[in-house]
C-alpha cells in the first residue's frame, strides 16, 4: 500500500475492532480513530456535539449521520492523519457514510477489514464486557483488572458501558445488520474487503490483519 495507511474496521459490535485496532495502531503508528470514544468523549466533556450524539447513544441508536460524518472528516485532515493514515473504527457505519467519506477525501480508504464473529459470541462478550473510563481498556467479567475495578493501565473506574444493556445490544445488533452490514458486499465490490474470522485467539486474529495490511502495503 502507498503510505499513507488508509484502514477502515468493520464488525459487529463486540468483535473485537477497538481491541485490534489499538494493536494495529502501535504496530504501525497509525492514529487509531474510533467514533465511539470520540462520541463518549464529547459527551464526558459535554460538547455541543456529545449533546446531540448523547441521546442516541444510550438508546442504542446511531448517530445522525449529519452529525457524524462532519466531525470525521475534520478529524481525518489534521496532520497525524495526512501524514500516517488512519484506522477508523467504527466508521462508515451506514452507506451514507461511506459515500461522504469517498467524496469528501479522494482514495479515501485502501483497504477495508471485516472483523467477523458470530452473533453468539459476541452477545456473550458484550454483556460480560466492562471498560475504563479513563482509557478505554476492555475488560469482562471472566477478565478482570487486577484489583478490583481499577483499570490496570491508567488507574481509572472500570465500569459497564450505559449501551451495553441487553435492549441496548440487541438494538445495536439489528442497526449493524440493517445498516451496518451492507457496507460489506459495497467495498467487497471495490476489491478493498478482507474478512477475518475474529473469534479465536486475539494474536492470531492480530496476526491475521496484519497479513491483510502487508499484502496491500
Ligand atoms: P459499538 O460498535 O459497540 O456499538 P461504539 O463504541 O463503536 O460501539 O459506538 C457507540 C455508539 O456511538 C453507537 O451505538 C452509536 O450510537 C454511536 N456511533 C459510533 N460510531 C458511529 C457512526 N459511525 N455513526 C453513527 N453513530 C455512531
Ligand atoms: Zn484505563
Amino acid at each position: 500500500m502507498n503510505k499513507p495507511f488508509r484502514i477502515a474496521m468493520l464488525g459487529k459490535q463486540g468483535a473485537g475492532k477497538g481491541t485490534q485496532c489499538s494493536r494495529i495502531s502501535d504496530q504501525f503508528s497509525i492514529p487509531h480513530i474510533s467514533t465511539g470514544d470520540m462520541l463518549r468523549q464529547a459527551v464526558k466533556v459535554g460538547t455541543e456535539f456529545g449533546l446531540k450524539a448523547a441521546e442516541f447513544m444510550e438508546r442504542g441508536d446511531l448517530v445522525p449521520d449529519d452529525v457524524i460524518i462532519g466531525t470525521v472528516v475534520e478529524r481525518l485532515t489534521q496532520d497525524d492523519a495526512v501524514d500516517r493514515g488512519y484506522l477508523l473504527d467504527g466508521f462508515p457505519r451506514t452507506l451514507a457514510q461511506a459515500k461522504a467519506l469517498d467524496s469528501a477525501i479522494e482514495g479515501a480508504l485502501k483497504l477495508v477489514v471485516n472483523l467477523d464473529v458470530a452473533t453468539d459470541i459476541v452477545l456473550e462478550r458484550l454483556s460480560s464486557r466492562r471498560v475504563c473510563e479513563g482509557c478505554g481498556r476492555t475488560y469482562s467479567t471472566t477478565n478482570p483488572p487486577t484489583n478490583g475495578w481499577v483499570c490496570d493501565t491508567c488507574g481509572g473506574e472500570v465500569v459497564q458501558r450505559a449501551d451495553d444493556t441487553p435492549d441496548a445490544i440487541s438494538r445495536r445488533l439489528a442497526i449493524y445488520d440493517e445498516l451496518t452490514s451492507p457496507l460489506i458486499d459495497w467495498y467487497s465490490e471495490k476489491g478493498l474487503l478482507v474478512t477475518v474470522e475474529g473469534s479465536g485467539d486475539l494474536d492470531i486474529v492480530t496476526s491475521k490483519i496484519v497479513e491483510a495490511i502487508n499484502s496491500v502495503a
